[in-house]
């Protein structure tokens, strides 16, 4: 089992999650961030403190696509592993639907 980012990650990036991270296996894309399924120790400290509520254990239901988007993109994105300034129109961008269709990139970010 591992933890996932998911889709309201997307545009939003607060990057309250990778300050917590004890084994720091966050990457980071141009405008959201994975988990290292691999390096995941399972501990679930990043969850609660996701303000969007994008981390969800890989148990649930439906996540199998983001377990290869994060597996995916893991591998070639940065580590982070240090909180930085979010995108200005975060908030704007909060609980919208369709951000993956919309706004998904493949570039890597910058840690
Ligand atoms: S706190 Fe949540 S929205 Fe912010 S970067 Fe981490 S997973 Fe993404
Ligand atoms: S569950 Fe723990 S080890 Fe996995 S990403 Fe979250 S904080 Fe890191």
């Amino acid at each position: 089992m591992t933890y996932v980012v998911t889709e309201a990650c997307i545009k939003c990036k607060y990057m309250d999650c990778v300050e917590v991270c004890p084994v720091d296996c966050f990457y980071v894309g141009e405008n959201m961030l994975v988990i290292h399924p691999d390096e995941c120790i399972d501990c679930g400290v990043c969850e609660p403190e996701c303000p969007v509520d994008a981390i969800l254990p890989d148990t649930e239901p439906g996540m199998e696509r983001w377990l290869e988007l994060n597996r995916e993109y893991s591998a070639t994105w940065p580590n982070i592993t240090r909180k930085g300034e979010p995108p200005a129109d975060a908030d704007a961008h909060k609980g919208e639907a369709g951000k993956f269709e919309k706004y998904f990139s493949a570039e890597p970010g910058k840690d």
